[in-house]
């Protein structure tokens, strides 16, 4: 087989489908995208927890939700799919001074750029919120209504899908082995079905992005972290519009998902690797801190075989790497340290934008880029669930 097409896209998660759909909002419809699965959503997509917010700590990240949540909230009427965005908000819970600041300080930062329903709430409006938390060491907390879920697999499928209305071609089972590199740059890519000659191609390959950008002879500094979640068996008697709620002492946090609660953690004894098998210790640790926040937690049944691990693709500043490689035609569309769900529709549109115009006006592209390491210019998001 020998193929030709403006971009190809290597990968066809929920950002490999934004891209694509983003090219064909733009006018670019010669696209394909190389999926090596049968399937769509078998990468971190479809692992997901599909929290989404804008509140961060830098002006980059809540710019990308800026963009981001309004797409899900009109996702429908947009894409003619849904999204099932959930407006519950995130409800970021702090026990220290420290803490504390930190939340002031970034909704500063937040209202300054133009981010409309976040608050500070004291304790008791904690209380009144989710009267179920252990609340004497509470200090107060901060709380965004736009912030909230989304179905992560249902994103994928309808950008993906009103791309292919619009042309796009979605290849699956097809994995791409090699990256063609000529005298002006990218040239194409090798499959497991033939070659493809191509002058764009975008990396949208999730955490095996290294691997990808290795083809090409670059070096990409993102390894792959396994995330667990434990969902929970139905718990009635929380309120109607649980929120996700933060508790930011441990960094256990949980939202509604069904009858249930879905519940995750950042197990700190992690290691970097491609692990995807679900470790059963990990409940135990998990319900310590839930109780420990939620007492009548104590009361949940969780069923070891319905929790997941999938992989966080995490880069050195804990933002995601987007923008041009240093081969020409390579783009990088990768490391988004837990946030590519919510991130995803921004990606699309700036990496839309760098491959056709050269720029994007959603932001200033060099924070993102890939020689920010090498100069220097590293952005440390820290806050990172
Ligand atoms: C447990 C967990 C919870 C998370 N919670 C959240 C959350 O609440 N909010 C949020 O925003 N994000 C969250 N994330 C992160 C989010 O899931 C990812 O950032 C996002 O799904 C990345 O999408 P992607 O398209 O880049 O990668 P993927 O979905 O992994 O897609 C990459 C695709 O590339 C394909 N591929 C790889 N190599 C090749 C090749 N050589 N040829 C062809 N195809 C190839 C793979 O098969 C895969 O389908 C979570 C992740 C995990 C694991």
């Amino acid at each position: 087989m020998s193929e030709t097409a403006d971009v190809v896209i290597i990968g066809g998660g929920i950002v490999g489908s934004s891209v694509a759909w983003h090219l064909t909002e733009a006018g670019c419809r010669n696209v394909l995208v190389v999926e090596r699965e049968t399937q769509q959503g078998m990468g971190s997509t479809g692992k997901s927890m599909g929290g989404v917010r804008a509140q961060f700590a830098t002006a980059v990240n809540i710019r990308m939700s800026l963009y981001s949540i309004p797409i899900f909230a009109a996702f429908q009427e947009i894409t003619g799919h849904p999204s099932e965005y959930k407006s519950h908000g995130y409800l970021f819970v702090a026990t220290t001074p420290a803490h504390l600041a930190y939340l002031r300080r970034n909704f500063e930062l937040q209202t300054a750029l133009g981010l409309k329903r976040v608050e500070m709430l004291s304790r008791e409006e904690i209380v009144a919120r989710v009267p179920q938390l252990r609340n004497e060491d509470i200090l107060g907390g901060s709380f965004c209504a736009t912030d909230g879920f989304v179905d992560p697999y249902s994103v994928m499928k309808g950008f993906m899908a009103s791309a292919v209305e619009r042309g796009v071609r979605l290849w699956r089972g097809m994995e791409v082995t090699g990256i063609d590199v000529d005298a002006r740059g990218v040239a194409g890519v090798r499959t497991s079905r033939g070659n493809i000659a191509a002058r764009n191609v975008v990396n949208a390959a999730g955490p095996w992005a290294a691997a990808v950008a290795h083809m090409a002879g670059a070096e990409l500094p993102i390894v792959p972290l396994r995330r667990m979640l434990v969902p929970t068996e139905p718990f009635p008697g929380l309120p109607d519009r649980l929120p996700m709620v933060i508790d930011m002492s441990t960094g256990f946090h949980f939202r509604p998902e069904g009858l249930g609660l879905l519940m995750a953690w950042n197990d700190p004894d992690e290691t970097p690797g491609f692990k995807t098998a679900f470790d059963p210790v990990f409940i135990e640790k998990i319900l310590t801190h839930a109780v420990n926040r939620v007492p009548c937690f104590e009361d949940l049944q969780v069923n070891p075989h319905r929790a997941w691990a999938g992989l966080y693709a995490v880069s050195p500043d804990h933002h995601a790497i987007i923008g041009p490689a240093p081969v020409p035609g390579l783009f990088f569309a990768n490391g988004f340290s837990g946030h590519g769900v919510m991130h995803s529709p921004a990606t699309g549109r700036i990496t839309a934008d760098l491959i056709l115009n050269g720029s994007t006006p959603l932001l200033d592209a060099r924070d993102l880029n890939l020689e920010r390491f090498a100069e220097g210019r590293t952005l440390e998001e820290t806050a990172v669930l």
